[in-house]
C-alpha cells in the first residue's frame, strides 16, 4: 500500500544533497512531514487544510473516489446475483481488476520505463531496475513483480472484495446509502485512509519481525530501487493481509463503495506509490503526484517509515525518517541502540 497521496507542500523541488553524497536523483521538499491530525498541539485548522488538499479534485485520491462510484455503478454485479458464491460474478470482479492493474501499473510502466516519457525527471533513485539478477524470480525484476501482481494479488483482493459484497447481499454487513446517512456516508469515506494507514502500519510492522520477515516480507523488499509493478510484487500469504483492512465492513456500516474505495487504496496507490517517480507527466498540461517518497526511504533504509503519512505510529516508535541526513542519522542512531540492546549480555 499505502498512501494514496502527499502534501501538496511537499511537490516540486530540486535534488538534494545530504551531506557530500547525492542521496537520491530527485527528492521533494524535505523534511518530510505527516498529516497534522496527530501533531500535538492538535490544529483543526490545519487538519481541514490538509484534508481540503488531499481530496481537491483532480488529486490522486479523489480520482480514486471516482473510480470507485464508477466501478461499483458500471462493473459490479447487482447484490442478487452475490447472494451464493458464483463463479460468473466473482470472475466479473476479478476481470475489472485485472484491466485497473494493467492500464494503471502496466500503463506507468510503459509510460516512464519503456517509453521514458520524462527520462529521469522526478525520478528518486535512477539506478535501473535490476535484470539478470538472482535475487528475482525468472531473474528478472519487472517479470518477477508482474507475476506476483497477477497472480497473487489481483485474485486475492478480488476475493476479498467478494467476500463483502455475498456478506452485503446475505445480511451479514450492514449496508447505507448516500440517501440513508449522508453525514456518514462523506466522513466514513474520510476516514478510510487513515484506517488504511493504520492496518497497514500494524500488519507491515509485524512482517518485519523474524520469520516472519525471512518467510514472507522479504519478497517484497527485494525491490530496492522500485517501479510501478513493485507494489503488488509480494508473497501471497501478505496479500491477504494488505486486503485484511476491508474485514472492517463487516462491523461498521457501510456501502460497496466504501469497500471499492478502500481496496483501491491498494489496487491502483500500490502500483502508484511504487512507481519511483514523484510527479508524472500524464499530457503537455496534467501531471499528477504519484510517488511516495516516503515509502521509498523504506524500500532502501528497510527499518523505517513502515506506515503513511497519515499514521503517527513512526514518530511515536521514533522510525520516522524525514529524507534528510538528520533522518539517517536518526535511523542508524536507532538501528545501533537495538543492535546493542539485542547483543547486551544477559
Ligand atoms: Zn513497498
Ligand atoms: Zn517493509
Amino acid at each position: 500500500m499505502t498512501n494514496a497521496s502527499i502534501p501538496a507542500d511537499q511537490a516540486e523541488a530540486p535534488a538534494k544533497r545530504h551531506g557530500s553524497r547525492r542521496a537520491w536523483h530527485f527528492s521533494p521538499e524535505l523534511p518530510l512531514r505527516q498529516a497534522p491530525y496527530f501533531e500535538l498541539p492538535f490544529s483543526l485548522r490545519d487538519s481541514i487544510v490538509y484534508l481540503f488538499n488531499v481530496w481537491r479534485p483532480f488529486n490522486q485520491r479523489f480520482l480514486l473516489l471516482l473510480l470507485a462510484i464508477a466501478a461499483w455503478t458500471w462493473f459490479t454485479p447487482t447484490l442478487e446475483r452475490a447472494r451464493s458464491f458464483e463463479l460468473d460474478w466473482m470472475l466479473e470482479i476479478g476481470l475489472r481488476n485485472l484491466v485497473i492493474v494493467l492500464v494503471v501499473a502496466g500503463g506507468l510502466h510503459l509510460l516512464l520505463f519503456t517509453f521514458r516519457n520524462q527520462n529521469d525527471e522526478q525520478r528518486y533513485d535512477a539506478r535501473p531496475l535490476a535484470r539478470n539478477s538472482k535475487v528475482f524470480h525468472f531473474g528478472n525484476q519487472v517479470w518477477d513483480n508482474m507475476f506476483w501482481t497477477l497472480v497473487g494479488s489481483v485474485p486475492i483482493g478480488t476475493l476479498w472484495e467478494c467476500l463483502l459484497l455475498w456478506a452485503y447481499a446475505n445480511g451479514h454487513a450492514t449496508m447505507i446509502t448516500f440517501g440513508d446517512n449522508p453525514a456518514w456516508f462523506i466522513g466514513l469515506m474520510l476516514i478510510i485512509p487513515i484506517w488504511s494507514g493504520f492496518h497497514f502500519y500494524w500488519y507491515h510492522r509485524v512482517g518485519h519481525v523474524e520469520p516472519l520477515y525471512r518467510w514472507f516480507h522479504s519478497w517484497h523488499h527485494k525491490n530496492i530501487n522500485t517501479g510501478p509493478w513493485s507494489g503488488h510484487a509480494m508473497h501471497p500469504v501478505e496479500h491477504l493481509f494488505l486486503y485484511s483492512d476491508l474485514a472492517i465492513y463487516f462491523v461498521v456500516a457501510s456501502h460497496p463503495i466504501h469497500v471499492i474505495f478502500n481496496a483501491m487504496l491498494h489496487t491502483v496507490a500500490g502500483p502508484t506509490s511504487h512507481c519511483g517517480y514523484h510527479e508524472v507527466r500524464l499530457t503537455r498540461y496534467f501531471r499528477l503526484q504519484l510517488g511516495d517518497f516516503m515509502h521509498q526511504l523504506h524500500h532502501r533504509y528497510f527499518d523505517c517509515n513502515y506506515g503513511s503519512y497519515e499514521t503517527p505510529w513512526d514518530k511515536v516508535f521514533g522510525s520516522f525518517h524525514d529524507g534528510t541526513a538528520a533522518g539517517d542519522l536518526a535511523i542508524k542512531k536507532r538501528r545501533r541502540r537495538m543492535f546493542e540492546k539485542k547483543n547486551q549480555p544477559a
